[in-house]
């Protein structure tokens, strides 16, 4: 599908150097330079209407730490709205991200992203400003900024164009909703250690359906769980029927 417009994303944090290395490197450096996407980090304290730039204050009923106040980030949100702006909160309580939510956030043309440091940001930004907020994780991080790293990393990768081969993503783990086969390059043979067979074949067939089936066999091993929202075809169903009678095969001795 060929977007209409560049995609912008607008970092909101408190630590802006955080991103520098990260937005100057590698696949998403490329994606800038050839217009595919626009990543621009904002501080928060530049927000910020106390005379120190000051942004947190301790909590109303008391408790340990410092909250960010609600001003900078509407004040923030505010300036850099668009018509469709996605505000997505970056939070522990947040629906986890997946590779399905970095498809549907591929489709955006504005995403800003809030990140929180310190005890976390006034509830009134989660309710009033943010239309949305994600968790990368069922573990807790100093700040929102590996996060906020994260999500740019899986969208962008998702912007048709970014990843030279477009394959590459469509192939991927989770995005057939299985586990990817196992890759492999050169040598052939490593310190005694085989490339399988198939794979030098040149039997485009043979290959896809190796790899067909190695992928229902990791996620059979890895992440059983992944099979509760696949749908099987017929060809799945008869490899992995060969998967488990190969895997039952191995344990016997
Ligand atoms: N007190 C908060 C709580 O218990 O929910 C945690 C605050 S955390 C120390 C500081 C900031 O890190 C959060 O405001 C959020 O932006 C970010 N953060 C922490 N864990 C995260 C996660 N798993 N996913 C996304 N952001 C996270």
């Amino acid at each position: 599908m060929m977007r209409e417009n560049i995609m912008q994303i607008d970092i909101i944090t408190l630590f802006p150097e955080m991103f520098e290395n990260f937005l100057k490197t590698s696949i998403l450096k490329r994606a800038q330079d050839e217009n595919k996407v626009k990543v621009r980090t904002v501080n928060l304290r530049d927000y910020s209407t106390d005379k120190h730039r000051s942004v947190d204050e301790p909590p109303y009923g008391g408790g340990g730490g410092m909250v960010i106040g609600p001003q900078p980030f509407f004040h923030a949100v505010d300036a850099l709205k668009q018509d469709g702006s996605k505000v997505v909160l970056l939070s522990p309580q947040g629906r986890l991200f997946t590779q399905r939510v970095a498809e549907e956030l591929a489709q955006m043309n504005h995403i800003i992203l809030l990140c929180g440091h310190y005890e976390g940001i006034d509830e009134r930004v989660r309710q009033n400003l943010a239309n949305d907020d994600i968790s990368i994780g069922d573990y807790v991080l100093t700040g929102g900024e590996t996060a906020a790293m994260v999500v740019v990393d899986a969208v962008v990768r998702l912007i048709p164009g970014v990843l030279g081969n477009e394959l590459s993503a469509s192939e991927e783990s989770f995005s057939m909703g299985l586990l990817e086969y196992p890759q492999y390059t050169r040598p052939r043979e490593y310190s005694g250690l085989k490339v399988p067979e198939v794979l030098l074949s040149g039997n485009h067939e043979k290959i896809r359906r190796w790899r067909r089936k190695e992928a229902l066999r990791r996620t059979l091993k890895l992440r059983a769980d992944l099979f509760e929202s696949f749908s099987f075809t017929e060809e799945d169903l008869a490899l992995i029927r060969e998967v488990v009678k190969e895997e039952l095969e191995s344990l016997k001795y």
